[in-house]
């Protein structure tokens, strides 16, 4: 898939924009001040793919727990900031990769010419992230004024001649959300970080980001996303990666095909299904898992996949790449299929 061109930014090492991959992201929950419980969360999404990490910055104290929380994770880190710019600074002093802050939300002029200096010297990109709910007053709520609201940040920035920039144009609503990005991809040059704001628990996220952002990112456009969902922010990597892979942009992560089971039936097939999506959300493995419900379509599936069963009475039958290997009873049979993708 042809990905629109794009000015990268360098994240400490992290390329976003300019190229097909698209970087994973997720935001931590904790009092970023709470340095013990942030680095367990960081490491923890670390773990599972997260490639940057952004905390939220709301005091002094915030700012300087950024060096101690990165002395101790591998992924850069970005700071969320709003309105003022003394904990920008603080954050870059602290050693931050990254900050989100919106320069037209600041009225004293030398302090945004201080952080931009600042950024510039310790080559630290800023996002700038336009939410549909919190426009400048001065705008009705659209898609366009989303993209000039973004204009008048952008003119900030570059008339300090300041261009390592990302753009975030999110909505809760994701046909808005679809709407400002490719706006926004036809107007500006800088990278795209995607995500839908508020968009619920699991489920509901999960269908309004993957409507959205799966469009986006079948149209070329997105160089970094964010899931948000209302949970342990883990379930977002999850989210993330399976979307990427279904839009054909990611494939170190397992992809399951199961049935959504009837009357023909002969075995307990849906624990299975549970235990082995989130036994497979962990590993870092290119593998096609079949679980299918009965002898009728479950063959197809099954040996379609590297590792797949279709189910019998009580038991199932086990294919690895198309061919039947055995007949595993009821009991056996999330234990097998551990063993079988283990040694994929
Ligand atoms: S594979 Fe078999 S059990 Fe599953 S939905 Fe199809 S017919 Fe029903």
């Amino acid at each position: 898939m042809k990905r629109t061109e794009t000015r990268a930014i360098d994240v400490n090492g992290v390329k976003i924009g300019g190229q097909d991959k698209v970087v994973i992201q997720s935001m931590t929950n904790t009092k970023t001040k709470d340095v013990e419980k942030t680095v367990a969360q960081i490491q923890a999404l670390e773990e599972r793919g997260c490639e940057v990490i952004r905390v939220a910055v709301l005091d002094g104290e915030d700012a300087k727990a950024i060096k101690d929380i990165k002395e101790r994770i591998h992924i850069p880190i970005v700071a969320d900031i709003h309105f003022n710019p003394d904990l920008a600074i603080k954050a870059i002093e602290s050693g931050v990769d990254k900050i989100r802050l919106n320069p037209g939300n600041i009225e004293d002029e030398a302090k945004i010419k201080e952080v931009v200096t600042l950024a510039k010297a310790h080559h630290i990109p800023i996002r700038i992230g336009i939410n549909s709910g919190s426009l400048n007053k001065k705008y009705e709520k659209s898609e366009v004024s989303m993209i000039e609201s973004a204009k008048d940040h952008i003119r900030i920035l570059e008339a300090l001649d300041f261009h390592d920039i990302c753009l975030s144009f999110k909505s809760s609503d994701p046909l808005e959300t679809i709407r400002a990005y490719r706006l926004a991809s036809e107007t500006f040059p800088y990278p795209l970080h995607l995500g839908v704001t508020e968009a619920g628990g699991l489920l509901d996220s999960t269908i309004k980001s993957s409507l959205a952002l799966g469009s986006l990112l079948l149209d070329g456009i997105g160089d970094t996303i964010r899931i948000s969902i209302s949970d342990d922010p883990i379930k977002e990597i999850a989210v993330a990666k399976k979307l990427l892979k279904a839009c054909g942009l990611y494939k170190n992560v397992p992809t399951l095909i199961s049935c959504p089971t009837c009357g023909r039936i002969q075995y307990d097939m849906l624990p299975i299904v549970k235990e082995m999506e989130e036994y497979l959300d962990t590993l870092d493995k290119d593998i096609k898992v079949a679980i299918m419900g009965c002898a009728v379509n479950g063959p197809g599936e099954a040996k379609g996949a590297d590792i797949g069963i279709a189910g019998m009475k009580d038991s199932a039958l086990l294919f690895k790449k198309g061919t039947i290997i055995k007949t595993i009873p009821q009991a056996d049979i999330i234990k097998v299929l551990k063993e079988e993708i283990e040694k994929f």
